[in-house]
């Protein structure tokens, strides 16, 4: 059976994280979240997490060597797909992941770019209200909030915001993401394998028409 690997894009603040998470609970795949797995790391002060602090502060790209490295780590896992959430971000790291695939999945030909497009000015939106929990639960203030205010609903953690989601640095991170992304988008649409979703409804809606699509295509 060929593994299923869908690869989501869209700006910051797009509401990708929150889709893939729908998605992998849905699907059972893993999802591979680069800036997720980067905090994690950071938050338990590894090797790594120390090399990659301040690029995350910054919201600059990590160096593309590190990166490759912890996704190679992760996509050894056991799986019947999988979903990336931020990853890849240039032509260095497409380049990479497409020999990742050639070394470690082999079999897979059901590769998939879901793209969730939404503007800007929603993205800053919506990164100025993310509220996050360590336990990886992210929440809005207005669109999905937390039962009780500041606590996360499932494991009682205090919320709390990304260093990253304020307005200088979410400038940045919306500037890298457009100059990087038109060439990786351009890619897999040539490829006949890019699907395209309106970022600007509910969540729930959004993931029921990602689940129509994938039904579609035979995935799921
Ligand atoms: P990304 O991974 O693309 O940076 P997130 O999934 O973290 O985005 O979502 C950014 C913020 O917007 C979070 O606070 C999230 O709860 C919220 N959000 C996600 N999807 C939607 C949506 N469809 N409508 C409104 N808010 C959303
Ligand atoms: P966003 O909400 O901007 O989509 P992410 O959680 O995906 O945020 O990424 C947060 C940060 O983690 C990025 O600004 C960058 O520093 C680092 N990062 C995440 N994914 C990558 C990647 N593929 N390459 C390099 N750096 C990355
Ligand atoms: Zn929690």
């Amino acid at each position: 059976m060929p593994k299923k690997i869908i690869i989501f894009f869209g700006p910051p603040g797009s509401g990708k994280g929150t889709q893939a998470e729908l998605l992998a609970k849905k699907t059972g795949w893993k999802k591979i979240s680069t800036g997720d797995l980067f905090r994690a790391e950071i938050a338990a002060k590894t090797v790594l997490g120390q090399q990659v602090e301040k690029y995350l502060k910054a919201g600059k790209l990590v160096p593309d060597k590190l990166t490759a490295s912890l996704v190679e780590k992760n996509l050894r896992q056991k799986a019947s797909g999988f979903i990336f959430d931020g990853f890849p971000r240039n032509r260095r790291q497409l380049k990479d992941l497409l020999d990742l695939f050639k070394k470690i999945i082999k079999t897979s030909e059901a590769i998939y770019a879901l793209e969730v497009a939404v503007s800007d000015g929603e993205a800053r939106e919506r990164l100025g209200q993310r509220r996050l929990c360590a336990c990886g639960l992210v929440y809005h203030l207005v669109y999905n909030p937390p039962i009780s205010a500041g606590v996360c609903d499932i494991c009682g953690g205090k919320l709390f915001m990304r260093n990253d989601d304020q307005p200088k640095v979410i400038a940045g991170r919306l500037k890298i993401y457009h100059r990087q992304s038109a060439l990786l988008l351009d890619y897999w649409r040539k490829q006949g394998r890019l699907i395209k979703i309106d970022g600007e409804q509910a969540i729930k809606k959004i993931h029921e028409e990602i689940m129509e699509k994938l039904k579609s295509l035979k995935l799921v």
